[in-house]
């Protein structure tokens, strides 16, 4: 991840920020500057959003191999997630163990760390999900 798109993408990764449109109700996350179903439309009619933060789990895999900057983390679990309100996003399952993860499990959003940058000391944070535990 380069620092200018780090920067640009920061509120949203931090707050799990996306957007609606008032038109049709439909919600995206990242935030795109006009609805895809209602175009012209759609115009000043996207408002922002700070999703709730919960979803289910709709496809996961267990990576083993990761870049060096995650390596102390393998193996880890992504999964993409699909939001209460719609939008799917790709996230790190934290706080689940291997044989735990499913499909359709239940799952919150939690603030953690998402890298380290040796050098500069720079640590990026963001969001990563946990199991909702019923
Ligand atoms: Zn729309």
């Amino acid at each position: 991840m380069n620092m200018p798109r780090f920067w640009r993408e920061k509120q949203g990764r931090y707050n799990l920020v996306g957007n609606r449109c008032t038109n049709c109700g439909t919600y995206y996350f990242p935030k795109r500057d006009i609805c895809p179903k209602c175009h012209r439309k759609s115009i000043g009619k996207m408002e922002e959003v700070r999703f709730k933060g919960t979803g289910k789990v709709v496809s996961w895999t267990i990576v083993h191999d990761a870049h060096p900057d995650y390596k102390d983390m393998r193996p880890y679990i992504m999964a993409i997630i699909e939001l209460e309100e719609g939008p799917r996003l790709t996230g790190q399952i934290v706080d689940c163990s291997l044989d735990e993860i499913h499909t359709g499990m239940r799952v919150r959003d939690t603030f953690r760390k998402l890298s380290e940058d040796g050098k500069d000391g720079v640590i990026f944070y963001g969001y990563k999900f946990r199991p909702v535990k019923e």
